[in-house]
């Protein structure tokens, strides 16, 4: 089977891909129902300078899912515990979509898309916090991309006239991720679950095809502006260094997702991460980097607006925002 857009627009628009308020998705794609749902997010922005470099995050709204998808191999009850014990939903987890603008000389790097109108009624709010934050789309010069699930990369396109959000940006992704994703044989070699994610990947990134450069690790996308490659959570998974003044900034992306599970149990395994053996060493070397080195981290998914550092704890680390 190819992934057309005509057959994903004949067979798939309404469902499974869609999801609607009271549906969640799980780690394995699945949708179910969920009990509550949130608001629909004011739009957001919020800037501050790392040197000469300016750092302005916008809020694509937020999702939730359910808690059990912070840890598949720990038991109920431990995980709930420990959730309540650092003040969390033991049922429900609601995360953020915080997105980065890196403003460097004439760069203007907008690191993931967000996602679109079709993921998540309360998310896809992109384009209003960019009007919150007075910045035009059509100034973006570069779109990193941390890796193609669907919060991510199907606010490239918009559905509603299928014009580019950003359309005169250069796309880049981690090679590994792109061949993942867009591997013509994806449904004969990729469990069910995970279909849904790849029709709109294919949707998404085959609309910029031609502008999209597929990088390495440490490719630098502008002076001071690096992609490394932080795999697990998807095999080419990417995540961005800021470098100026002397200080370092991580854009994590789906890295560190959880700001106590991510961080004091890095070796809980998320059910969305899709490697999660490799996704658990890739938190761990970049905890202890980002604690030795005191980095400022970015995580995608942390609460609003996701800034903050991590701090050795106990023989693991702490999440310590940044305000
Ligand atoms: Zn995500």
């Amino acid at each position: 089977m190819s992934f057309s857009r005509r057959a994903f627009l004949g067979g798939g628009l309404a469902a499974p891909v869609t999801l609607r308020a009271g549906q969640v998705l799980t780690g394995a794609g699945l949708a179910l129902p969920l009990a509550a749902t949130r608001a629909r997010a004011e739009p957001k922005a919020h800037s501050f300078q790392l040197g000469e470099t300016e750092i302005i995050v916008l809020s694509d709204g937020g999702l939730s899912l359910p808690a059990s998808t912070l840890a598949a191999n720990v038991p109920d009850a431990e995980r709930a515990a420990f959730l309540e014990a650092n003040g969390h939903d033991p049922v429900t987890r609601a995360s953020a979509l915080n997105i980065t603008l890196i403003r460097r000389g004439d760069a203007l790097v907008l690191v993931d898309t967000g996602a679109g109108m079709n993921f998540f009624e309360t998310a896809g709010q992109l384009a209003d916090s960019f009007k919150e934050a007075g910045i035009d789309r059509e100034a973006v010069t570069h779109v990193a991309l941390t890796h193609a699930h669907p919060d991510h990369v199907w606010g490239i396109i918009d559905d509603f006239d299928e014009s580019e959000r950003f359309p005169n940006a250069a796309y880049l992704i981690g090679s590994a991720e792109w061949d993942f994703w867009m591997d013509p044989g994806f449904v004969a070699n990729n469990p069910e679950a995970l279909h849904s994610f790849a029709l709109g990947a294919q949707r998404n990134l085959g609309a910029v095809a031609e502008k999209t450069e597929r990088v390495g690790a440490d490719h630098a996308v502008v002076p001071g502006v690096t992609m490394i490659a932080t795999p697990g959570h998807t095999p080419g998974h990417m995540s961005v260094l800021v470098e100026d003044g002397g200080e370092q900034l991580l854009v994590l992306g789906d890295a560190l997702t959880h700001p106590s599970v991510s961080f004091a149990k890095p070796d809980w395994q998320p059910s969305t991460d899709q490697q999660p053996e490799i996704a658990a060493a890739t938190r761990r070397q970049l905890l202890d980097r980002a604690a030795t080195d005191g980095l400022m981290l970015i995580g995608y998914h942390l609460p609003w607006p996701g800034v903050g550092r991590a701090e050795a704890k106990d023989g693991a680390w702490r999440y310590v925002p940044a305000s």
